[in-house]
């Protein structure tokens, strides 16, 4: 064990998560099991499934109790991170926003009282893991699905390169007009759509989870890196959704929050016209199926200097200033009262 990791372990007080370095998927979980136990009455772990290689699926709840004093039922808010392998501030920063949800539950009592928190700090823990041991820039999920399907006939590339290709990009993977614009039907392409909606265990889960509680949930935020865009549905097509401008504005009032803390300066506006479209998207199901009224995908830090390869000093800055964010939406959707 090196003297650095002694001190750290020392200082951990029955952790190893640091937010000074970007951890793996074990010290995470070790993070989430802490909580747990330290904060039961605030925290709970839910296992919402199993990825493809049979990694545990943990989505953490906080709440302070599912009523209202006057005993309405609470809104709900979800987050996720770590959907694409290789954006590794993803979940760094969601582990940070639960890190200041229960440990700083004092300072921010509103946001937490007010609503049901699900957060998945890691949605593709395959993927994550793939890109810290193999491949830093692997993207999607390790999925196999030449050999699950025996049926289907071997793609062109992997009968030229003797090998099959792995995995699903998990954000073209939803049941939304899957399959369609800016999504690939080739297993050997970064966004390789799946053999099906929901062809990934990791989406299927998730939306299994989502579906059982979607008039709960009024804010729903997955994060994804880099560029600094707070991005409105629709993905898939140049058309604006009924109520643009109230995602508009509220997309503003995050990034507004957020330049505030740090002068970090973010776009707000959707896909097609920042990036591109793309189809089957998370926060286009989230909306268009689901029918979340705010689901946007976040892209965090940063603007292309370092890209993927955000240094891990940037994570409590790129958390600080996030968070900032995540508060002042969530103030504004389900603290209304
Ligand atoms: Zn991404």
């Amino acid at each position: 064990m090196s003297r650095e990791k002694r001190i750290e372990l020392r200082n951990s007080k029955g952790h190893e998560m640091t937010f000074k370095r970007y951890h793996r998927y074990s010290d995470m979980l070790h993070y989430l099991e802490y909580l747990s136990i330290k904060y039961p009455e605030l925290v709970e772990m839910i296992t919402i499934g199993k990825s493809s290689l049979g990694q545990p699926l943990k989505v953490v709840k906080v709440s302070t109790g599912q009523r209202t004093k006057k005993g309405e039922i609470k809104p709900a808010v979800w987050i996720d991170g770590g959907t694409h392998a290789r954006e590794w501030i993803s979940p760094a920063v969601v582990m940070y926003t639960l890190k200041q949800l229960v440990e700083n539950f004092k300072i921010n009592r509103k946001i937490v009282e007010g609503a049901d928190w699900y957060i998945l700090p890691v949605s593709n823990p395959d993927g994550y893991e793939y890109s810290h041991s193999t491949d830093r820039f692997w993207r999607k999920t390790r999925s196999n699905h030449e050999i699950e399907d025996e049926k289907q006939s071997r793609t062109l590339s992997s009968f030229f390169w003797g090998e099959t290709c792995r995995g699903v990009d998990m954000n073209r993977n939803w049941n939304f007009h899957w399959g369609e614009v800016g999504a690939s039907d080739d297993p050997c392409q970064e966004t390789y759509a799946g053999p099906r909606p929901f062809s990934e265990p990791e989406t299927r889960a998730i939306s299994d989870f989502i579906m059982d509680r979607k008039d709960r949930i009024k804010l729903y935020l997955t994060m994804h890196a880099y560029s600094q865009m707070w991005l409105i549905p629709w993905g898939y097509t140049n058309k604006k959704t009924g109520d643009y401008d109230d995602l508009m504005s509220m997309g503003r009032k995050a990034v507004d929050a957020l330049n505030r803390v740090s002068g970090t300066q973010y776009q707000v506006g959707h896909s097609p016209s920042l990036l591109y479209p793309t189809s089957g998207g998370a926060d286009d199901w989230a909306k268009g199926v689901a029918g979340i009224k705010y689901a946007y995908t976040v892209e965090l830090r940063d603007d292309g200097t370092y890209g993927f390869l955000l240094p891990a000093s940037q994570i409590v800055a790129t958390g600080k200033e996030t968070f900032a964010a995540i508060k002042a939406v969530a103030r504004a959707i389900v603290c209304k009262n």
